[in-house]
């Protein structure tokens, strides 16, 4: 897929952070610690098909850093799975974790399969294996390492996880905390699923409220008109493509693996979605132009592109042709450091994954708080605020001699429900993350690009956690 083949994704990931480093005070040492990969575990199961034959599945979990407990990172299902790309994604989470100031370490796991080929009771087979070999191995617990939803999962694996892993520990009492991303009914939050396209969009709305940042980029400030590309219409392509809609964006082009469409007033991403579910493409769709290539949508003219798929779709080869004023890495790795060279040159900004699509994360962690403390959100403070609220109201309405209307009432009493708390939790993560990386990019003119600024601060933040440990005198 990449054309700077001579690097692994592991490798660009180091190649970033030591790009990064240069502009730290830490000693060499401790970066090499920060940098490597603390636990692989690689591990084949035998699992029986549908048609009796037995298929040895390889699969893996890594845990990066375990400078703060639990690890934390999603669980892919792709074939394309391979112990580089598993401990490159870990490696990322564990500086995501760090610039949004979610005190776990960073993990992840993979499962070498293409979920398409396997049926509902094969893939739920798998998925039970695999948890079983994790708890075996001492790998999953809410405590030690917390899987996610990730490329090729979603809920309907994360309950199979939930549910294995409970039934295997029997008694724990937190053991609704060994994974996230659940259904709610399994201890999952509301919000969750949407988080890391509505985090996407907080952070692209960010930058893009910044006056200096906009001019200049040549671009008016804030995110109505702006027009979109998304690559991928799976969780976090979906949700990106349908929060730009809503914040007043135009989406006009939408790419998945079976092609491209553009549609200059904008595409409706449930619309598209319904079209991909009756026809099995998105090719076709009403009012839209299909695309030579599904890698086409990459190189349109618009203002801000979201590649929402895979890693390395954009490399040394297609960066020159790409026409985006902004990119934002919804997806982990999109970008190589050949195309991050091309952009710096070309004036074009990137908003490097680890911090954007950091909304997944954090959301997560608000799920696992949930789990341990075993209340959702808002139980105990709505119906409080709502009767305050109506007291103030009707104080207000007393004293001025005038009523609201019953629409405004209602808006005004409204007291936060579970899904208020974890999106204004969301909103303040992904605008304080922002800024913390702009205020570093600033204050040293020497910073090529965003990535190593959202870099130095991760690193900072690392290894002030381990110096702070005391285990290096
Ligand atoms: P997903 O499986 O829900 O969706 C991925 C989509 O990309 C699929 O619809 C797939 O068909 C499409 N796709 C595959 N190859 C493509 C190609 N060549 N061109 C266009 N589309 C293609 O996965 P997801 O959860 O949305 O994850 C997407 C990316 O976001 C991954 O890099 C993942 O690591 C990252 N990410 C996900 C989360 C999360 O919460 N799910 C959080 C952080 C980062």
């Amino acid at each position: 897929m990449s054309a700077d083949q001579s690097y692994s994704f592991f490798q660009n990931v180091e190649r970033s952070f030591d790009k990064a480093a240069k502009f730290t005070k830490w000693d060499k040492g401790l970066l090499e610690q920060i940098k490597a990969c603390n636990s692989v575990y690689r591990m084949r199961f035998p699992v029986k098909m549908d048609d009796g034959r037995i298929e040895v599945i390889e699969a893996y979990r890594v845990q990066h850093s375990q400078h703060k407990s639990p690890c934390k990172g999603g669980i892919r299902f792709s074939d394309e799975v391979n112990q580089d790309e598993v401990m490159a994604l870990a490696a990322l989470m564990t500086y995501k974790c760090a610039i949004v100031n979610v005190p776990f370490g960073g993990g992840k796991g993979g499962i070498k399969i293409n979920p398409r080929n396997y049926s509902a009771y094969e893939l739920e087979k798998i998925t039970r294996r695999y948890t079983a070999e994790l708890v075996k191995k001492n790998f999953i617990g809410p405590g030690i390492d917390v899987p996610a939803p990730d490329y090729g999962t979603g809920e309907r694996e994360m309950s199979w996880i939930v549910d294995t892993y409970s039934s295997l520990k029997p008694g724990e009492i937190d053991s609704a905390g060994c994974v996230t991303g659940k259904p709610i009914s399994q201890g999952g939050v509301r919000g969750r699923k949407g988080a890391t396209g509505l985090g996407v969009f907080y952070g692209i709305r960010e930058v893009c409220n910044m006056p200096d940042m906009m001019k200049k980029l040549g671009l008016t400030t804030g995110i109505e008109g702006k027009t979109v590309v998304v690559q991928g219409l799976g969780n976090v392509g979906y949700h990106s493509a349908k929060f730009f809609r809503e914040g007043g964006a135009t989406v006009v082009a939408i790419a998945e693996y079976e092609g491209a469409i553009y549609k200059a007033d904008g595409i409706n991403e449930e619309e598209l979605f319904q079209h991909r579910k009756a026809t099995g493409s998105i090719l076709n769709f009403h009012g839209a132009t299909n695309l030579a290539k599904n890698t086409d949508a990459l190189e349109l003219e618009c203002d801000i592109l979201i590649p929402a798929a895979l890693e390395n779709v954009i490399n040394g080869e297609n960066a020159p042709r790409v026409k985006a004023k902004i990119i934002g890495e919804a997806a982990n790795g999109p970008l190589t450091p050949e195309a991050d060279a091309v952009f710096i040159e070309k004036g074009i900004l990137v908003v490097p994954d680890m911090y954007l699509n950091a909304g997944g994360v954090t959301v997560s962690y608000f799920e696992w708080l949930k789990n341990l403390s075993h209340v959702r959100y808002g139980r105990m403070e709505k119906r409080f605020d709502e009767n305050q609220n109506a007291k103030i109201l009707a104080q207000l309405e007393s004293l001025t001699g005038k009523k609201v209307t019953e629409k405004e009432r209602l808006n005004i009493m409204h007291g936060a429900d579970e899904v208020d708390l974890v999106h204004s939790g969301l909103e303040e993560t992904m605008i304080s993350a922002t800024n913390e990386i702009m205020e570093i990019w600033k204050s040293n003119p020497e910073i090529p690009d965003m990535r190593t600024a959202a870099y130095v601060n991760a690193i900072n933040k690392v290894a002030t956690s381990y110096a702070e440990l005391g285990i290096f005198p």
